[in-house]
């Protein structure tokens, strides 16, 4: 089938809900995605931070084929050989010390808020159960996770929310102080806030939310959902703020393509949920399992943070050089390759711009443009991006 028949078929028979274009991708490779007629596109988006290896990386791709030919699924009624391996490397790379698998970022933030309410509940009393988020931040599309999110214009049409949520602007520590009560179970931040428009954490900021949270025993929640998994430079985005969390989520890029989220936590934390607390059907199935085994062991062998922090210090200086010569860029941000460049204007015109011409970027926020490449993106790959963003804003 061509773009246009996919497109037309979808249109009768999906619901409504994303600006999808007229495209349909068909097959990846390395940096690179191919549509339904055959053009081939530079992928600066990857799957919105999940293909961190690009796609079909060959060691994935070969997991996924090995163990379907295994155990796709069985169920959390028995012990999982890829998920112990996967809860393995990720609490011997990182603070946290425990895991629970689920299905995507919202997922791995709604057990987040519930062990965070029951630790509240089980530790200071009923009535401490309230969480303190971001604004601006976001966190996912079911309710709880929609009421986490401080962003209004994903609230419209879908009140009532859960209670117990306030929000806070972010990097603005005195607002927090604020905020803060004998209610207060949990702050939930994003390191770096990446659908509200790449607003890194500030350091000084982020250590005095530690400071605050141990003070008054509140636990200091990450999402790193977007941020985790190599993305900013750091295995996790907290590693270069010298601040712990107490618990992190994760998702996007854990799996490299395949569905799955995690919610780790401290000993002290995990330990509050017992058995029949939480669950999931599919959560940590072995076939999403050995996937992400492959894609953190891919990630190691192949070196991909120091590729991050390379390509990433090349692209700002394309970046900058660009705001250097055009005046409606006011801003460069972000970290990694978890890059912004805010506009006077809004983005997406360029995106559509840029898409045509074979390119793919991304616009949050209205007008920042939003880059997310693979992380073993090359120089080559990065010259090639900005030629045609050049060539686009040129035309402005
Ligand atoms: C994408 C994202 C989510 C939601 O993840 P889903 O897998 O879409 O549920 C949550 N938090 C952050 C920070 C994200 O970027």
């Amino acid at each position: 089938m061509t773009n246009q028949t996919i497109k037309e078929k979808g249109q009768a028979y999906l619901m409504n809900t994303f600006n999808r274009g007229s495209i349909c991708m068909t097959e990846g490779n390395g940096s690179y995605l191919t549509d339904a007629d055959g053009k081939k596109y530079l992928d600066f988006l990857a799957g919105i931070a999940v293909n961190a290896l690009g796609h079909n990386h060959p060691k994935v791709t070969a997991a996924i084929a090995e163990q379907a030919a295994k155990l796709v699924h069985c169920s959390n009624m028995y012990w999982i050989e890829p998920q112990v391996q996967l809860a393995e490397l990720l609490v011997t790379r990182s603070a946290l010390d425990k895991v629970f698998f689920g299905n995507s970022g919202a997922e791995a933030n709604e057990g987040a808020i519930k062990l965070a309410r029951k630790y509240g509940r089980e530790v200071h009393g009923e009535g401490c159960y309230e969480i303190i988020t971001a604004t601006n931040s976001f966190h996912g599309r079911t309710v709880a996770t929609l009421t986490a999110t401080g962003q209004k214009q994903f609230h419209k049409h879908f009140d009532p929310f859960l209670k117990g949520f306030h929000y806070v602007p972010f990097n603005d520590f005195q607002a927090l102080v604020e905020q803060v009560s004998e209610k207060t179970c949990a702050i939930l931040l994003e390191p770096i806030q990446g659908e509200g428009g790449v607003y890194p954490g500030d350091a000084a900021y982020l250590q005095q939310v530690r400071a605050l949270c141990d003070e008054k025993d509140i636990l200091l929640m990450f999402d790193e959902v977007q941020t985790g998994m190599g993305r900013t430079g750091t295995l996790f985005a907290y590693e270069a703020y010298g601040v712990e969390p107490d618990v992190m989520t994760l998702a996007k890029a854990l799996g490299n393509g395949v569905p799955i989220g995690a919610l780790m936590a401290k000993d002290f934390v995990a330990s509050h949920f017992n058995p029949g607390d939480h669950g999931s059907t599919f959560g940590g199935n072995p076939l999403v399992c050995a996937a992400a085994v492959a894609t953190i062991q891919a990630i190691e062998e192949e070196n991909i943070l120091a590729n991050v922090n390379e390509m990433s210090a090349y692209f700002q200086g394309k970046l900058l050089a660009m705001q250097e010569k055009y005046s409606f860029i006011t801003e460069v941000r972000g970290k990694g390759l978890l890059l912004g460049m805010e506009l006077t204007m809004k983005g997406s015109d360029i995106v559509a711009k840029c898409m045509e011409k074979g390119v793919i970027i991304n616009c949050t926020h209205d007008t920042v443009l939003r880059f997310l490449p693979p992380l073993n993106v090359t120089t080559a790959e990065i010259d090639q991006a900005v030629a045609v963003l050049d060539e686009v804003l040129g035309t402005l």
